[in-house]
């Protein structure tokens, strides 16, 4: 009997090529099928004649993506939503009134406002607390925390939260563990693999890759009453994304692996440059040894991603003026994308900015590094 292919573990390089690549039973096409249509033919009595009935509750090119996610995360089942932030909220919606959260104190402005904001309404408590340390994270437990959110690498101050300890936590507490993994992406780490129940990504971002489709997801670690509730509330809410977006999306993550060598390559190459820089006060970025949390991303993570930030010992004077010189790199909010971005976070967090007035987030694209590198000098020239 000859050995079945598909039987045989599959690296996640492979699976990024192929997870849900099945070619179209009925003609053979090997680029998958985009299909629009929101209805799908059934029987008189509703009966069911290829798993499909409307497209807000399920679809072929949604299925497709979800299975490949799920691979890719080392996940029984994966939901996509219309953005991060429509994932992030279905998961936090699932979560009883009377309720707490626990989230960290470093994390995507959007996480900040739905605890600030909305949470609330819903009886929910979201408590931050500082996640790089796990003594920190433990003695936070009480009975009403229901689930630690972490986010590692953090937006936009690069923090690494020790993710196999906040699950050792979360298990004692009979807690559930989700984590945005929207930075490191699955590629980089693989949050199920060190305990976590659910992972949540703005597939915007790299999964998406250029910068033209937006959506979201939450993979989860087991098929059980979690998934059936978000499930149904996606179908019930209709919380979901277009059929092309999920055939973009589809389309971005066949060539994640190589896109991120790439992206991780170029960041390690400015961080080291801003490193030397006397005009930098701080460089923010987990593959350097002086990060604090270095010897934890170095465990956790394949490589170190693709975002680097950074503050100047000008302050915000200096970072603007840096901001405003760089030509190749745009000034522009998300990340993610083949073209490197450049932002001061504080200007775009509103009337009150959490991010340090002196910080620029980078999004290191794929272009070549030492271009990239010239660039960044023109920053630092104009500095002086
Ligand atoms: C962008 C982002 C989100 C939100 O995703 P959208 O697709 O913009 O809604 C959530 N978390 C992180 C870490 C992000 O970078």
């Amino acid at each position: 009997m000859r050995p079945d292919p598909t039987a045989a573990p599959r690296r996640l390089e492979t699976l990024a090529v192929h997870a849900g690549g099945e070619a179209d039973a009925h003609n053979g096409a090997v680029a998958p099928p985009l299909h629009f249509s929101t209805t799908f033919k059934h029987g008189p009595a509703a009966e069911r004649l290829a798993g499909y009935e409307y497209q807000r509750e399920g679809n072929p090119t949604q299925d497709r993506l979800e299975t490949a996610l799920a691979a890719l995360d080392g996940g029984e089942v994966a939901l996509v939503y219309g953005s991060g932030m429509a994932a992030m909220t279905a998961a936090l919606e699932c979560l009883p009134a009377g309720s707490e959260v626990l989230i960290p104190e470093d994390c995507y402005a959007g996480l900040r406002s739905l605890a600030a904001e909305f949470l609330p309404e819903r009886g929910v408590t979201a408590r931050r607390v500082d996640q790089c340390d796990p003594s920190t994270v433990a003695a936070a437990m009480r009975p009403a925390v229901r689930m630690i959110w972490a986010e590692t690498p953090s937006n936009p101050q690069l923090r690494i939260a020790d993710l196999a300890a906040l699950a050792q936590i979360a298990k004692q507490h009979g807690a559930l563990l989700a984590v945005d993994n929207t930075f490191a992406t699955p590629l980089l780490q693989r949050p199920i693999a060190l305990g976590a129940d659910l992972v949540m990504h703005s597939t915007t971002k790299y999964m998406g890759g250029h910068s033209d489709v937006m959506g979201g997801a939450l993979v989860f670690a087991r098929r059980d009453g979690l998934f059936d509730k978000a499930a149904h509330r996606r179908h019930i809410s209709g919380n979901v994304l277009a059929p092309f977006s999920a055939w973009l999306t589809l389309r971005g993550l066949r060539s994640l692996p190589a896109r991120m060598a790439w992206h991780c390559a170029n960041a390690r190459r400015v961080a080291a440059f801003f490193a030397v820089q006397p005009a930098v006060e701080t460089v923010f970025f987990p593959g350097l040894p002086t990060h604090p949390n270095h010897a934890v991303a170095a465990r956790q993570m394949a490589d170190f991603g693709g975002m680097v930030s950074v503050t100047f010992k000008g302050g915000r004077e200096a970072a603007l003026a840096f901001a405003g010189a760089v030509q190749l790199f745009t000034n522009a909010t998300s990340l993610g994308g083949v073209e490197s971005l450049i932002e001061h976070r504080a200007s775009v967090e509103g009337p009150n900015p959490v991010s340090p007035p002196g910080l620029l987030r980078l999004s290191l694209g794929l272009e070549h590094a030492d271009d990239l590198l010239a660039d960044l000098a023109c920053g630092i020239a104009a500095l002086r």
